[in-house]
């Protein structure tokens, strides 16, 4: 799929809108999920245009997406997940409930997640 630049997560990279920001580096930003699944649920995402979603990876993309599983676990550890646990979700395409196509994984966590599903 082709990037849409005028996605919901490029027009908050661009602060177009705005966003509850917990955390950025040169590389990814996270913020608060505007709509929580749990009573921590972050969004990080890579900055500049990255594939649409987990489908659009390749070999490429593998360092990338290692420092983005590294850095949500550091993040979720300063949220204060670390002890009681925590879920790492990546959506991808329809059937997964997919709404944003832009590569994304969200931390979920403050709460007992239940089952996957
Ligand atoms: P997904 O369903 O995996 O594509 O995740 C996209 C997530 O982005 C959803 O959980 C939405 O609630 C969230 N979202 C959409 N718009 C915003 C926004 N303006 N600020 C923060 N989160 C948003």
């Amino acid at each position: 799929m082709t990037y849409d630049p005028d996605n919901v997560f490029a027009r908050i990279l661009r602060d177009e809108i705005p966003s509850d920001r917990v955390y950025e580096d040169d590389e990814f930003i996270a913020f608060r999920d505007i709509a929580p699944a749990a009573p921590v649920h972050v969004v990080v995402i890579p900055r500049g245009e990255p594939a649409t979603s987990p489908d659009g990876l390749g070999e490429a993309d593998a360092g990338m997406v290692g420092r983005l599983v590294v850095t949500a676990t550091r993040i979720a550890r300063e949220q204060g997940l670390a002890e009681r646990g925590y879920r790492l979700v990546m959506n991808c395409g329809e059937d997964a409930g997919q709404t944003v196509p832009h590569l994304h994984l969200h931390i979920l966590g403050g709460r007992v997640l239940g089952a996957l599903g």
